[in-house]
């Protein structure tokens, strides 16, 4: 529900505004690369707090050190055109035994202090917008999240 034309840099600048306060009380230097993007079609709220999680949890995988590489550009997925953002840390990545496990519900490495459920409703919320979610780790370290979402064009 409220979905409407969407920018995502819009919605990324906002977010590091939101997020301001975490990235500068550490040593995080913040890297952005992007392309003009078609809009998307979601819910902006909703795309914000999926951008939020995905910044926080590379914060705190970094533990507070490191580089944050934000890259948003157009891209196709069978054979539909959408933009991507990608997000990017310099922290530890994550075993490869648990790249599909961090998106089930409730499973945190945050004992006490995390919830486990920002990438599993992350998910939820990017598909239903008609996008996908997805991880890798980087070839040196770091993981690297990847949200996908159609081009408002495509009919979502
Ligand atoms: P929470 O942040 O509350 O733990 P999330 O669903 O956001 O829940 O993340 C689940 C788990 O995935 C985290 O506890 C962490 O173990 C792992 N994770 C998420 N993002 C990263 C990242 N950028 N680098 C390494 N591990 C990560
Ligand atoms: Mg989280």
């Amino acid at each position: 529900a409220f979905e409407e034309s969407v920018h995502i840099s819009d919605v990324l600048n906002d977010c590091l505004v939101l997020v301001d306060h975490v990235i500068s009380k550490g040593e995080i230097a913040v890297e952005i690369d992007q392309q003009d993007v078609p809009p998307v079609h979601i819910n902006p709220g909703e795309l914000q707090q999926v951008v939020i999680n995905l910044i926080i949890n590379a914060v705190q995988a970094m533990q507070n050190k490191g580089r944050l590489q934000i890259t948003i550009q157009g891209t196709m997925r069978d054979n539909k055109e959408g933009a991507e953002l990608m997000i990017a840390d310099t922290g530890p990545g994550i075993s490869s035994e648990k790249l599909n496990t961090v998106f089930d519900p409730f499973y945190t490495t945050k004992l006490g202090e995390g919830t486990g459920l920002g990438l599993s409703v992350s998910q939820t919320l990017i598909q239903a917008a008609g996008g996908l979610i997805s991880v890798r780790n980087r070839p040196n370290s770091g993981a690297e999240f990847t949200v996908w979402l159609p081009a408002e064009s495509e009919g979502t």
